[in-house]
């Protein structure tokens, strides 16, 4: 099949050569892919005003021999996704969101799995076109994220025993493991990040809910201060990359108690 059109959203592009540019998008039929846009840098005719970052499109692509990178030949504006950019906090959260894709997206895949992470990019872009994110927001949408990745932490049972978690004491999260540690499965001397059970809930409703539904979720200040850590703790040991967007969205959405660096 050497010529295909499908939707897309537009996740990257890199300049290449003296005209061209090559576009990272994400589809729902085959994952992540990239794309040769031959005369992009030059010709405005081509793609007029389509190749953007956030944009909707509808893409045409050929590839002149298997195995060889695809060529974008048409793209259709469906939606620009404009509102991402009118709020400094907005467009930070979306760019950190598009870079996670872009960088942790598979290519290709199962086209259930495919579709489903699409799905999920076209939800969270259009939730935040309406949104005034703020840092508990932050924390939800990253979540999220991770989950749509695959990369769910576990919140409700020890990830040991299996065990369904209860008691209000303080329990141990081990970040590689991904989930609780329960009183009985914690080992002497081990590094567990603190967090109480309520945490726990908190996030499991975040990943349960609508995501129209998540503003009503409002932990208190403390919860919402361990579930940042846990997130953020969390992404550092399994995302495994640092994200060049979140610098600037530290900047816009700063984690942590009011006043902490
Ligand atoms: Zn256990």
């Amino acid at each position: 099949m050497p010529r295909r059109e499908l939707e897309g959203l537009l996740l990257r592009m890199v300049d290449f050569g003296e005209s061209d540019r090559i576009v990272h998008l994400l589809t729902p039929e085959s994952g992540r892919l990239t794309a040769m846009a031959k005369g992009a840098r030059r010709s405005v005719k081509r793609f007029p005003g389509t190749l953007d970052l956030f944009n909707h499109l509808r893409v045409q692509l050929f590839r002149s021999r298997p195995g060889r990178m695809e060529y974008l030949q048409q793209a259709k504006l469906l939606s620009p996704q404009l509102a991402l950019r009118e709020k400094p906090a907005r467009f930070a959260l979306a760019c950190f969101v598009l870079e996670l894709l872009d960088r942790m997206a598979p290519e290709g895949g199962a086209p259930a799995d495919c579709r489903k992470l699409y799905d999920f990019a076209l939800e969270v872009f259009r939730f935040l076109e309406g949104c005034e994110p703020d840092a508990r927001m932050r924390t939800f949408i990253e979540v999220r994220a991770f989950d749509a990745l695959g990369l769910r932490p576990e919140l409700r049972r020890c990830v040991r025993c299996g065990r369904e978690l209860e008691g209000g004491a303080p329990l141990g999260f081990h970040v590689g493991e991904g989930g609780p540690v329960c009183d009985r499965c914690g080992r002497t001397g081990e590094m567990l990040l603190p967090v109480h059970l309520g945490t726990l809930r908190a996030l499991d409703a975040v990943l349960r809910l609508e995501l129209g539904q998540l503003e009503r979720l409002r932990p208190g200040p403390e919860a919402l201060e361990e579930a940042a850590r846990l997130v953020r703790q969390f992404a550092r040991f399994h995302v495994g990359i640092e994200l060049r967007s979140e610098r600037f969205l530290d900047e816009m959405l700063p984690l942590g108690p009011p006043g902490a660096a």
